[in-house]
This record gives C-alpha cells, sequence and structure tokens, in this order.
C-alpha cells in the first residue's frame, strides 16, 4: 500500500493509545454501553452494570447517524453531559461518536475516545478535525470500504498529527441478509500485516444478532483482536436505537465470564503467538 507513510507496518512497532489507565493494543480491551444516551437513568444503570460485568470503557452515542431522519437522533450536549456523569460514578473513560467537523473540538472536552462511525469513515473534512482533536479516535470500517480506504482514512487522522488511532471492524455489506452485516474476521490478521494500528471488533453491529455476539467474541480473540466493543442496554426492549442486538446486562457479563479463560489461555502463549492470534505466522 504505497500511500500510506504513517499508518502502515514497520518492523516490530505496535501503537499503544492511552486513554486513562487503558492501554489499547497492549492492555485486552473492552467498550460496553448503550447504542445511544437516552436518560441519565439508562445511562448510569447501563454503566454500573457493565463497570461491574468488567468493562474497561463506556460508550454511549450523543449524535446518531440514523438511516431515517425522523429517527431519535441522540441527545446532543445533555447526553454528553450525562456520559460525564457516567464517568464520575463509574471511573470508566468515555467513547462517543462525533458526526459532524463543526463539533469536534467542543464534543473532544467531554470525551476520552472520538469514535468515526462507519457512515462517516470517508468523511475527509471530519478525519482532518479529528486529527487535531488531542483525543484518541476509534475509526471504525466503513460497510462498503476496503482494507486500503479504511487505512488511508486512519492516515488523514495521524497525518493531522493525532497518532492515536484504533481500528474497528464492525462489519461490511454482503449478499447475506441473516446477520445484519457480514463480520470480516480476517481483518486482524490482515491489519496486523499492514499496520502497527490497534485493531477492535464490534460483534454487534456485525451480526446484529444476540445470539451471535458470544460466539463472534471468542473468535475474535482467538484472532488476536486488542479488543471489542459491544451494546448493552439495562432494558433493551425499552432502546430508542439498535433494540434488537442490545445485550442485558447478564448476557454481557456471561460473555466476559466465557472471555476471561481464553483470555488467560492467550495470555501465557509465547509473544509471536500472542501478535497472531492462536494461528501460526506462515513465514513467506
Ligand atoms: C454505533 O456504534 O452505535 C454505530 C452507529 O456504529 P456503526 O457506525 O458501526 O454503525
Ligand atoms: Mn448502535
Amino acid at each position: 500500500m504505497k500511500n500510506l507513510k504513517l499508518a502502515s507496518r514497520e518492523a516490530e512497532k505496535r501503537t499503544v493509545v492511552g486513554v486513562s489507565d487503558v492501554e489499547i493494543g497492549r492492555d485486552f480491551v473492552v467498550i460496553a454501553g448503550p447504542c445511544s444516551v437516552e436518560s441519565e437513568e439508562q445511562t448510569l444503570e447501563t454503566a454500573r452494570a457493565v463497570k461491574a460485568a468488567g468493562a474497561d470503557l463506556f460508550r454511549g452515542g450523543a449524535f446518531k447517524p440514523r438511516t431515517s431522519p425522523y429517527a431519535f437522533q441522540g441527545l446532543g450536549l445533555r447526553g454528553l453531559k450525562i456520559l460525564v456523569k457516567a464517568r464520575q460514578e463509574t471511573g470508566l473513560p468515555i467513547v462517543t461518536e462525533v458526526l459532524d467537523p463543526r463539533d469536534v473540538s467542543w464534543v473532544a472536552e467531554f470525551a476520552d475516545v472520538l469514535q468515526i462511525g462507519t457512515r462517516n469513515m470517508q468523511n475527509f473534512s471530519l478525519l482532518k478535525e479529528v486529527g487535531k482533536a488531542g483525543r484518541p479516535v476509534l475509526l471504525k470500517r466503513g460497510m462498503y470500504s476496503t482494507l486500503e480506504e479504511w487505512l488511508n482514512c486512519a492516515e488523514y487522522i495521524l497525518s493531522e498529527g493525532n497518532p492515536d488511532v484504533i481500528l474497528c471492524e464492525r462489519g461490511i455489506r454482503t449478499f447475506e441478509k441473516y446477520t445484519r452485516n457480514t463480520l470480516d474476521l480476517s481483518a486482524i490478521p490482515a491489519i496486523r500485516e499492514l499496520s502497527h494500528l490497534p485493531i477492535m471488533i464490534d460483534p454487534t453491529h456485525s451480526t446484529g444478532r444476540i445470539s451471535l455476539i458470544g460466539p463472534m467474541s471468542l473468535a475474535a480473540v482467538a484472532a488476536g483482536a486488542d479488543g471489542l466493543i459491544m451494546e448493552v442496554h439495562y432494558k433493551p426492549e425499552e432502546a430508542l436505537c439498535d433494540a434488537d442486538q442490545a445485550l442485558t446486562p447478564d448476557m454481557f457479563t456471561n460473555i466476559m465470564k466465557r472471555l476471561r479463560p481464553l483470555r488467560s489461555f492467550m495470555d501465557k502463549l509465547p509473544p509471536e503467538m500472542k501478535e497472531h492470534g492462536l494461528c501460526v505466522e506462515v513465514k513467506k
């Protein structure tokens, strides 16, 4: 990928993104929380639950990129203030999406990590703005984008002087309809070959199915992902956004319990195997 100057892999170098005391790219990291911030009660209850289950960061959208202009668009500033309360109470750093370049600098005053959603991956003016925001960026893969296009978008952010980019595979569109998208787990080892940036997996938006989130989370760990981002809602049936794919706190706790033994097995692997998940690197 000849156009990449900053996002491409150099020998042995791996980026570690520090967010408070969490080191993404070194520690295995779980981000959890509701699709959108709907109320103080909903957000705080969910934040307490994901913290108790062992999440490292809390997610919640205050600006929602909805397919329909009539669907709930998020609480904006009010939502960000609720997220700050959740952080104060739980100590979990906040991950939240920003949609508009004009909002980046003030949203960055509230957020610990700025999320760029799949629909905005190639919004180049937004990428340039988050490149100047002084906050880590979780860059989701565009649902129609190749790995090369995705890494070029990371390059936009890096080239503005922001070294803290975390890639997140969230499923791409294929002809399959049973799942909401098709989770491209091969993106994990492929990104390892191509880039030094951390790569996380979103088993929620990729599958869109509660029953598949646990299995795909385990598979992502085995393939060497740096972390997971999952949607959890204290009352999924009442969620204003992505209700069908939200885990209850109990379901999330169960997935976290199933991840733990696999994580400790992986941690005992020799370093070269950890790097490539459970697969052995095939030398060319
Ligand atoms: C989200 O994380 O709530 C979201 C909208 O994700 P994506 O951009 O991957 O659809
Ligand atoms: Mn969502």
